[in-house]
């Protein structure tokens, strides 16, 4: 994947600076790619393409941590994350909208002619076409609100470079949890969601997984491997039958997805 920017810059003493140490950096890696490609060249060993050759340039870069992470809310290291839809920002947003609809479709209904088949037709007039602006402008604005609050989380499970990220598929995984929002907008977001990982840890040589629609990821538990027969929704505890163990059920579940990412990368 590659990502072109154009961009011009003015830059102050302490930039130029910086952006000459960048540039001798530049330089290193070429010089450093050719004499690779020179050696290769003279062993008979085949070139490297511009991707295979950017791929041996991460070695050089301080050591990765390995804190593999995944998304339900909640990241194997515990973290959680406030859903974007509970704050009330988004709230307050959304009821303004449902009003605005409802005042569109009142209007609509004003202006509703009855045609002689018994069907009926409906005129729009300026009023109409304003507030349908209004109500498009009010969707967009949610939909970027939404969209760089999954910006910011996936930014952040990047830079603290795992060394594989695991997510579950959209049936199995508990993002859907939210009855006040459309499932349509929900899988929307799921998706959303999955395209800025994958794009995001393939630019950061992250490994993504997607785990297998099948693994039972919320009701194994993640000390003894015992798989529970029922877990509602409801239930936000995981309480292994066999050995006892207690733990927050989106925790354990995304324990679960670590250890099933571990045993694939
Ligand atoms: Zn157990």
């Amino acid at each position: 994947m590659i990502k072109t920017y154009k961009v011009k810059l003015l830059p102050n003493n302490k930039q130029r600076t910086k952006l000459f140490e960048c540039a001798s950096v530049a330089r290193w890696a070429y010089n450093f790619a050719l004499a690779t490609q020179q050696e290769s060249y003279k062993t008979c060993i085949a070139y490297k393409n511009f991707f295979e050759g950017r791929a041996s340039f991460p070695r050089f870069k301080s050591k990765k941590k390995s804190k593999p992470s995944f998304y339900q809310d909640t990241i194997s290291t515990g973290q959680k994350y406030k859903n974007i839809n509970k704050t009330s920002k988004v709230k307050k947003l959304e009821k303004r909208q449902k009003k605005l609809q409802k005042k569109l479709s009142k209007k609509y209904e004003l202006n509703k002619i009855q045609m002689n088949g018994g069907e009926y037709r409906y005129r729009k007039t300026n009023n109409i076409k304003k507030l349908e602006f209004l109500v498009l402008k009010m969707r967009r604005r949610l939909k970027n609100i939404r969209h760089n609050y999954i910006h910011q989380i996936t930014a952040s499970l990047v830079k603290a470079k795992p060394e594989y990220v695991v997510m579950e598929n959209l049936n199995t995984c508990g993002m859907l949890k939210n009855r006040k929002l459309s499932k349509a907008i929900q899988e929307q977001l799921f998706y959303e969601f999955k395209r800025q990982m994958e794009y995001k840890c393939a630019l950061n040589d992250i490994k993504f997984i997607l785990a297998d629609t099948f693994y039972p990821s919320s009701k194994t538990c993640s000390i003894c491997g015992a798989l529970k027969n029922k877990l509602s929704l409801s239930e936000r505890k995981f309480i292994c039958d066999e050995c006892g163990y207690e733990i927050d059920r989106d925790l354990n579940a995304s324990i679960n997805l670590k250890n099933y990412g571990k045993s694939i990368a």
